[in-house]
């Protein structure tokens, strides 16, 4: 065996990048192969205007030993904690008092931690078609709240979905325990994730060989004659154009909503048991649509007159979160629920007049159908975008029809569930049918053994320790841990790679 293993990554995402870094420190060749002309997979900025916004992820989930965390402070990435009360409007278009909105928001949260308490202690016990919107059901019946206000509660508890990308009552409750994080707050990366991005792929960038345009339709991995690892059966990677590279070993970091499309590009085929893992675990809907205004025309100055300020509502909170709206058009039977976070809230210099909103599963899919022909730099696209979201934004206070200063100027929407290389969504969940959730994950983790007999081997948000699955802090753990199998397996030292056991269950502490 060479010296030097050659180790060919698919994907320069944070777990391709993180795995690069390891492996290179520990004396592997490393080369990326990536389908886009940039790095960061799901990580990415646009323009809005002059600002900056991420398309992708913008929240860091639990300090602690998060490693994103310690990234942002090391780079002086801006991060806020959204603390503070919000809007909430109910079905009719009217807002609900702050009392009221505390009263519900305590509610939704405290049943959350207690769903997830019960999912790690009753796992076995929880049918798979059980959700968590079942959950809620049986705990607003349990409460002494009016009718209406156990109809607000389950109307509140929906907003769930803009967490994981799909409605709350398609959440597994017997699996909701794998989306509990790491404990602490979550952060709102005011300052994007680019500086965060910067810092994880500068090793790969010095060191690796990265292709960008590479996008890989073919994997090539016979089964090796000896169970020591040498060079004489190598993987062999085929791009869209018919270039081909071989490789020693090849990790495979494509998202699984990729992996489910894909199954096929392997040849000899994977483990049965291994595609079962790929079929069962979902992949979410989250989309993003930003809305900027010359003003933020929703924010009460401090020496606003006392007739502007409502004293039964909170003042400038972060969040607006807008239930079952029956004031805004939409296809019946569609969950139309939005939430939408104010970044004129941000610190400086990261504040603009812009709002966020979130929106999921066969809402979010509504949105990038309407735009999915229009080109974004068109009149028509803004127009519809506006068309789909003003009956919220008025609905805000300050609002004034005939105000220059309440017209957006700049519109912008994320079609993640359009992208092949992002497949075709925004990261893993886990819904009602599930059944065997954990040992899923487990499965891709460890690669169905796939790893030693032909040198593949896995990694991914989605093959994440299970307290950061779905996440940015996953990601990055996932390629530490799949660069040390690697190390490992090619008796390589093994520096840089967490401690800490990929399988142990969140605690049942939430971290909300
Ligand atoms: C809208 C949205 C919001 C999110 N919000 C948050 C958040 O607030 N906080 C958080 O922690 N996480 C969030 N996430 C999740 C987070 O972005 C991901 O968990 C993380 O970025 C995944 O990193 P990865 O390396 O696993 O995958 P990716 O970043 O997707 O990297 C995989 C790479 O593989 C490449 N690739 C795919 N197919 C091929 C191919 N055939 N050949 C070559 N290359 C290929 C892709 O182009 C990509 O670069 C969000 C995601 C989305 C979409």
């Amino acid at each position: 065996m060479s010296s030097k293993p050659h180790v060919g990554i698919i994907g320069a995402g944070l777990a391709g990048l993180r795995c690069a870094d390891i492996l290179i420190q520990n004396g592997a060749r490393v080369t990326i192969l990536e389908a886009r002309d940039r790095v960061g997979g799901r990580i990415c900025q646009d323009s809005l205007g002059e600002h900056k916004v991420d398309l992708g992820p913008n929240w860091i989930h639990g300090q602690g030993e998060n490693p994103i965390m310690s990234l942002a402070e090391a780079t002086k990435t801006v991060t806020y904690d959204p603390d503070g009360g919000n809007y909430m409007v109910s079905r009719d278009g009217k807002f609900i008092s702050e009392a009221l909105g505390t009263r519900v928001s305590e509610f939704v949260w405290t049943t959350i931690a207690e769903a997830f308490t019960y999912s790690n202690e009753q796992r076995e016990k929880i049918r798979p078609e059980e959700s968590l919107y079942d959950f809620f059901v049986t705990k607003v019946r349990q409460t002494d709240f009016s009718e209406e206000e156990q109809q607000l509660c389950l109307d509140a508890c929906r907003l769930w979905g803009a967490y994981v990308g799909e409605p709350t009552k398609r959440q597994s409750l017997r699996f909701f325990r794998l989306e509990e994080c790491i404990d602490g707050y979550n952060y709102f990366v005011a300052g994007t994730y680019t500086k965060i991005l910067e810092q994880i792929a500068k090793k790969a960038q010095s060191h690796a060989d990265i292709k960008l345009n590479h996008p890989i339709v073919n994997i090539d991995a016979p089964i090796r004659k000896t169970d020591t690892p040498t060079n004489e059966n190598q993987v062999t990677l085929t791009t869209a154009s018919g270039d081909r590279f071989t490789f020693d070993d090849v990790v495979i970091t494509c998202p699984l909503g990729w992996l489910k499309h894909n199954t096929n590009v392997f040849t000899p085929s994977l483990p049965p048991r291994l595609l079962k893992a790929i079929d069962s675990i979902s992949y979410g809907r989250l989309e993003k649509v930003f809305v900027k205004f010359p003003k933020a025309f929703w924010q009460t100055s401090s020496s606003s007159s006392s007739t502007e300020k409502n004293s039964d509502l909170p003042v400038n909170p972060v969040f607006t979160q807008f239930l079952q709206p029956n004031y805004a058009d939409h296809p019946e039977d569609l969950e139309w629920n939005q939430e939408c976070l104010s970044i004129a809230s941000l610190p400086e210099p990261c504040a603009h007049p812009t709002l966020l909103f979130y929106t999921y599963g066969p809402g979010g899919a509504h949105i990038v159908d309407s735009i999915a022909s229009l080109d974004p730099s068109s009149k028509e696209y803004k127009d519809t975008l506006i068309a789909k979201l003003q009956p919220f934004y008025s609905k805000l206070p300050g609002y004034d029809a005939s105000s220059p200063d309440c017209v957006p100027d700049a519109v912008l929407a994320t079609r993640w569930q359009t992208d092949p290389y992002a497949g075709f969504g925004s990261y893993c969940n886990f819904q009602v049918g599930l059944e065997e959730g954990d040992r899923d994950i487990e499965v891709m983790r460890s690669g169905a053994g796939v790893g030693a007999e032909r040198g593949l081997w896995f990694a991914g948000e989605h093959t994440s320790p299970f307290v950061a699955l779905g996440t940015t802090t996953g990601a990055y753990w996932s390629g530490e841990r799949v660069a040390g199998q690697v190390c490992e397996r090619r008796g390589l030292t093994c520096v840089g790679v967490r401690s800490g056991k990929d399988d142990s269950l969140p605690s049942a502490k939430a971290s909300l």
